[in-house]
């Protein structure tokens, strides 16, 4: 670990994402995780910029308005899988008030009478960067590989002593797993199941968080379409609800007919995880002994990728400030 200035735990995007911006500021990381792409919770998002069930909102805010406009960068690098999407984000009833995150996106505005489906009073209407998680999680692996990074595969922290015998300066960005690592009791499971279909063509971002068919999303990705979902608290198992694939597929229809006609042979693959929601994302950076940082960067709940470059570079800012 001679190399090393910084060791980061965990593959997701958080993980990357800090990783990545700490090289730009010359910092040489090496980053442990028990799994890597395509086995974590950020490969199963779709994902949609939203933020969504991630707190508080004052650091959200700000958060995800930085990762929106390093999304919209991206968009220049194909390679990336970074796409922008017009979103109608549904509910029942008409908004007296436009959403707290509002001021965060372009073309934002109220929807049409004639954008609405069936049981719908309102929607808001703008574009957000979809980011084809199928894509962009191998690419951010390269990004950081080729700036120097080392990551270790199979590398199970179970005390952050362990981090420290090697790296005077530790990131934790285990998502859920910080339960266990630094027994934080306050995190919690929220089990989500996706269908990925086949493309049809499909080019709206619809959600429904609040309405008949909640809960309900159609993310088009580049090369099929991401159906969801569901958010079960405390629910850990990840194995698969068949009963839960017909039915959310059945929802989706409710948002767009054309999704009436997927049948067993458009499904591609069914997919849980587990997000990791906090009553507060955890960051901030401590000195846990003489000469030694500790900085954490988790409980993003179901918005992980929707801030991922805002956290990760507010943990840059408060490293090199001390
Ligand atoms: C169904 C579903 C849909 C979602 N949709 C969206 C969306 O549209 N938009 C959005 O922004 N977000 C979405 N999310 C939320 C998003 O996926 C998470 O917030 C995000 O992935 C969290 O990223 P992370 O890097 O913090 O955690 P993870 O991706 O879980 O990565 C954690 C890493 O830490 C490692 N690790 C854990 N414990 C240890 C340990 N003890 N030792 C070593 N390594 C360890 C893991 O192996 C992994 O590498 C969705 C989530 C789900 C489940």
């Amino acid at each position: 670990m001679d190399a090393t200035d910084v060791l980061v735990i965990g593959c997701g995007v958080s993980g990357l994402s800090t990783g990545i911006l700490l090289q730009r500021q010359g910092w040489r990381v090496t980053l442990w995780a028990k799994n890597v792409p395509p086995n974590t919770t950020s490969n199963v998002s779709a994902a949609v910029w939203f933020p969504y069930r991630a707190f508080p909102i004052e650091r959200v805010l700000a958060w995800g308005a930085a990762a929106y406009t390093t999304f919209r960068e991206l968009l220049d690098t194909p390679a990336s899988g970074v796409i922008l999407a017009n979103v109608l984000d549904l509910h029942p009833e008409p908004q007296r008030q436009d959403p707290w995150w509002a001021s965060s996106v372009d073309g934002f505005r109220h929807a049409r009478a004639d954008e609405l489906p069936a049981g719908y009073g309102d929607g808001f209407v703008f574009d957000a960067p979809v980011i084809d998680t199928s894509i962009y999680m191998a690419y951010l692996r390269a990004q950081f590989e080729a700036a120097g990074g080392v990551v270790v595969e199979n590398r199970t922290v179970n005390d952050l002593s362990e981090a420290f015998a090697v790296c005077n300066v530790v990131i934790n960005c285990t998502g859920l797993g910080a339960r266990e690592l630094v027994h934080d009791a306050s995190l919690r499971p929220s089990r989500g199941q996706v269908v990925r279909v086949r493309h049809n063509g499909f080019r709206r971002v619809l959600l429904d968080d609040d309405g008949p068919n909640s809960l309900a999303y159609i993310v088009p990705r580049i090369n099929d379409i991401i159906l969801g979902g569901t958010a079960i608290d405390d629910e850990e198992s990840t194995t698969i609800d068949n009963d839960e694939t017909p039915a959310i597929v059945r929802r989706c229809a409710g948002l767009a007919p054309k999704f009436a006609a997927i049948t067993a042979a458009d499904i591609l693959e069914v997919k849980v995880g587990l997000r990791p929601v906090r009553p507060e994302v955890r960051l901030e950076v401590e000195q846990v002994a003489p000469g030694r940082w500790l900085a954490s960067n988790y409980g993003h709940g179901g918005a992980g990728v929707t801030l991922s470059w805002g956290c990760a570079a507010e943990i840059v800012e408060r490293l090199s400030a001390q």
